[in-house]
């Protein structure tokens, strides 16, 4: 079987490997007992992926925002939530008058899913094999794959969010960076540019821009059926044109806030993503086999869901009756479909069959 490192494998060891040795799937995989993600983030991103859906981005708006408000309709019920359905389209709303005036790409791929085979840095043509001889694989799942006016491909990240974050956060996002190199080596000759960080932020009021600032909805700033006219694919022709228009493309970040959502646009140099897969082989060394555990005490103990157990073995006392009490191991993923994972097409005017 293979060695699965997942982002959130690869942030727990590296902050603290007692926390890692608790929560891991290849350690004693556990986590508070009843433990469910919020529900509102997950079905906000859950329409987002409607919002950008490829087959639909160039269809009416009035067309395409009562589906992204089904969306998170059916994502909140599935949650039991559906209370939240009120707040989840006000902000949806407001989040689409905004995201009218910044929105520079077209969606070529939503929810896209892909595993990358982590290269042993001593053979690079080679996979790694841990000690077990296990082939190590980085998993993830990419909010939006987009491409803009001038052909170039980003990998999009949806964050909610109370505050924005700091930019030197998303700088070093390293979990979008391997996003970015698993996609290119699963579609082998893809070129990644850079990361957009899509902030949405819940807190705070929920105003408009202002009257007679925003163009009439006529198309897209970038529409998904150019350049081709059949519809923006992966892999697309690249225009020269387009590659031309490319040259004053220099600054590294690009930052825009627009009322309740703020997109950082990174640069992303070919060093920084093609290292990704050695950095990985180095922790998957390090986490597999007999690694040492020790804790790493940190501010970031604070939100450690751990703590108690954590402290009884700082205390010398047995960790196991609270482990027992107050964690449990997760059932096991049941596979709902979801939008971006099937078959069918994402050329314009193509729609999943729910629709
Ligand atoms: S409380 Fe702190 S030191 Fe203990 S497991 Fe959690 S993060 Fe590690």
């Amino acid at each position: 079987m293979d060695y699965r490192i997942t982002a959130d494998e690869r942030t727990r060891f590296k902050r603290c490997r007692r926390q890692w040795d608790f929560a891991s799937p290849h350690r004693r995989n556990l986590q508070p007992a009843g433990f469910a993600p919020p529900a509102l983030p997950t079905a906000l991103k859950d329409a987002l992926a409607v919002y950008y859906y490829p087959g639909t981005w160039d269809w009416q708006h009035e067309v395409t925002q009562p589906l992204v408000h089904k969306a998170l309709k059916r994502s909140l019920d599935d949650c039991g939530a559906a209370d939240q359905f009120e707040q989840g389209a006000a902000v949806l709303d407001c989040y689409d008058a905004w995201a009218s005036t910044v929105d520079d790409f077209a969606p070529v791929k939503v929810n896209c899913e892909v595993q990358a085979i982590v290269p042993d840095p001593a053979e690079p043509e080679r996979g790694l094999v841990v000690h077990d001889g296990s082939a190590v694989v980085y998993p993830c799942r990419i909010d939006v794959l987009a491409v803009d006016a001038t052909d170039e491909y980003w990998v999009v990240r949806h964050q909610i969010v109370e505050d924005w974050q700091e930019l030197h956060v998303l700088v070093r996002d390293e979990e979008t960076v391997a996003a970015c190199w698993a996609l290119e080596q699963d579609y082998l000759g893809l070129r990644i540019a850079g990361t957009i960080h899509n902030e949405v932020r819940v807190t705070g009021p929920l105003d408009r821009p202002p009257a007679g600032s925003v163009t009439t909805r006529v198309r897209k700033m970038v529409a998904q059926h150019e350049p081709s006219g059949g519809g923006r694919s992966l892999p697309q022709h690249q225009r020269v044109a387009a590659q031309t228009a490319r040259s004053g493309a220099v600054n590294r970040t690009e930052q825009r806030t627009a009322g309740i959502l703020r997109r950082t646009r990174i640069r992303r140099s070919r060093h920084e993503i093609t290292s990704v897969g050695a950095l990985i082989a180095a922790e998957a060394r390090e986490m597999t086999g007999w690694p040492t555990i020790y804790p790493t005490p940190a501010k970031h103990c604070l939100d450690c869901e751990f703590a108690a157990p954590c402290l009884a073995i700082t205390e010398g006392a047995d960790p196991e009756p609270v482990l027992a009490a107050n964690f449990e191991s997760p059932a096991p993923a049941t596979p709902k479909p979801r939008l971006g994972q099937s078959t069918w097409g994402f050329g314009r005017g193509a729609a999943p069959p729910r629709w």
